[in-house]
């Protein structure tokens, strides 16, 4: 299917793929007033975050939510655009935010918290009460967040080289809060946290603090990206969808266009891959095109795991919460506990995150009191992985012991996980990737400057998304990719 100009077109950029990265430097770059091609393999856009339709229910084909809530880079997104009517922004009021920690003892111990930090006194009784904090681990806590309040300029840069766990044990918290703290850590970044870029994760966490831990799009969460995408048309640009990019058109030494699976082709200044750095390289421009080391180092990188789960539809309000992570002290993951498990030996409790957008958006689901929601499990990113279906199963064995009632109320139940994932975003060209959650894992060696440059080795092919130009969690930081991308590119072609 085609929205705007079909067969040879010329155009000033066009755009692979219209995941967040895509969608963003798209919408911005035709707002510069550059006449765009958006071209999307499936049929929407929001790439690991799209919305889908199922009779009369919508959900979210693996979950998501926005962190910060407030004063993100899609506040800034929609507001450059004019589009913020269009698409309002959730965050609902109240303790809808509920923790579920097993402590050591065997007990589960729940704490209810807002989205948007109040720095409530009742905040500091939660974490004596559930996590037994002392005045003293009280203090502690303090000094980190203060710490991450305040590290600025070359203090945080040099923190590109140094892993996040050891960071946070230089101030010694007790194990259960360095529990709370890296289970957050590996659901905004889906990587171990001891080689997490401690730079990356000081500044979401700073992110998180000011604005809050969960936002939702009213009618979707992928709804911005859909509207980034209308907005390209809008602006004299066109859109494909269900049209697959075959390859780059390279021509003396330089990208000059992309063909797509329907025989299309369309000449552009620039091209921006938002398919994944590997795949783009690799796949669809060639590596004949570059040099050898930077096809080396392309190879080398290291994907974020991946994410396993289920999208569930109920027929009554089961979770009473919008946000709902489920751990103990053995849940977090570190390259120790998941190469354990990637050998058989699991947690009791694995790291579990549901996410509940209708308690976001009420008219997500047909009959007032039915649910939409994903639970959210971390795997391995090689879509074959026999680690998604497992951690699937213990999920559910977890979710069986919190929610007996789960089971009785099931209208409909999907599974996913990375080859899922993979065959909806990014195509798998190397052993073990394809499927990751996030994009390229921001560990050290591949965070601020050891980052891949957006701007490749080939002249007139560019990055965009989470594996190059941005920075922060998940969408955020494709947004930010996005801004980064689209100033670069609108100087680059004059
Ligand atoms: C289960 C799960 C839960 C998550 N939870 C959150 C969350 O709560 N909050 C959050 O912020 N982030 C979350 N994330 C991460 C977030 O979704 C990603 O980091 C982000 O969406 C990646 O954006 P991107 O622009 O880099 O690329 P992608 O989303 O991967 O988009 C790439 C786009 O390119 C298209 N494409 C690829 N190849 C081609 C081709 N050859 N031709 C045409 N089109 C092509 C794809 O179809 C896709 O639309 C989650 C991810 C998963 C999987």
């Amino acid at each position: 299917m085609a929205e705007g100009s079909s067969g040879s077109a010329d155009f000033d950029v066009a755009v692979i793929g219209a995941g967040y990265g895509g969608a963003t430097v798209a919408a911005l770059l035709a707002h510069a007033g550059r006449r765009v091609a958006l071209v999307e393999k499936t049929r929407r856009a929001g790439g690991k975050t799209q919305t889908m339709d199922r009779g009369k229910y919508r959900y979210e084909m693996f979950g998501a939510v926005g962190i910060p809530a407030l004063n993100s880079r899609f506040h800034e997104l929609v507001d450059v655009l004019g589009v913020a009517e269009r698409v309002p922004f959730l965050v609902p009021q109240g303790d809808v935010a509920s923790v579920c920690y097993k402590a050591p003892s065997g007990e589960w111990r729940t704490m209810r918290s807002p989205l948007v930090q109040t720095g409530d006194p009742q905040q500091i009784d939660n974490l004596r009460r559930v996590f037994g904090a002392t005045d003293d681990d009280l203090t502690a806590f303090g000094n980190m967040y203060a710490a991450i309040m305040t590290l600025e300029g070359e203090a945080l840069d040099a923190l590109d080289d140094v892993g996040m766990l050891g960071w946070l044990r230089s101030f010694r918290l007790p194990e259960p809060l360095i529990s709370q703290v890296c289970t957050q850590l590996n659901m905004l970044f889906v990587v171990p946290v001891n080689r997490l870029a401690a730079s990356e994760a000081i500044l979401t966490l700073r992110q998180q603090a000011l604005g809050g831990a969960g936002r939702y799009h009213a009618r979707g969460y992928g709804r911005v990206a859909e509207v980034c995408a209308e907005y390209v048309t809008e602006h004299g640009g066109a859109y494909f969808t269900s049209e697959r990019v075959r390859r780059v058109l390279v021509e003396r030494g330089r990208a000059v266009g992309i063909e797509t699976g329907e025989d299309r082709v369309l000449r552009a200044r620039a091209v921006i891959s938002n398919a994944g750095i590997q795949p783009t390289v690799l796949k669809l421009a060639g590596r004949e095109h570059f040099p050898a080391d930077y096809v080396e180092r392309v190879e080398a990188l290291e994907p974020s795991w991946a994410i396993a789960g289920i999208r569930y539809v109920l027929d009554a309000e089961v979770f009473d919460a919008a946000l709902i992570p489920i751990f103990s002290d053995e849940s977090w993951l570190d390259d120790d506990r998941f190469a354990r498990m990637q050998a058989g030996s699991w947690p009791e409790i694995p790291v579990i995150g549901i996410d509940v957008p209708s308690a976001f958006d009420p008219s997500l689901v047909a009959v007032p009191g039915h649910q939409v929601l994903n639970s959210q499990v971390f795997c391995s990113a090689d879509p074959a992985t026999p680690m998604a279906d497992e951690a699937i199963r213990r999920a559910e064995v977890v979710l069986d012991e919190l929610w007996p009632d789960l089971r009785k109320h099931i209208i409909r139940k999907e599974p996913y996980g990375p080859l899922q994932c993979s065959g909806l975003t990014r195509d798998s060209v190397l052993p073990g990737c394809g499927g990751e959650a996030v994009g390229l894992a921001q560990v050290v060696g591949q965070c601020g400057k050891s980052k891949p440059n957006p701007r490749t080795p080939l002249p007139g092919l560019y990055i965009v998304g989470c594996d190059a130009g941005g920075r922060g969690a998940g969408t955020h930081q494709a947004v930010d990719s996005g801004f980064n991308v689209a100033a670069m590119v609108d100087a680059d072609i004059g």
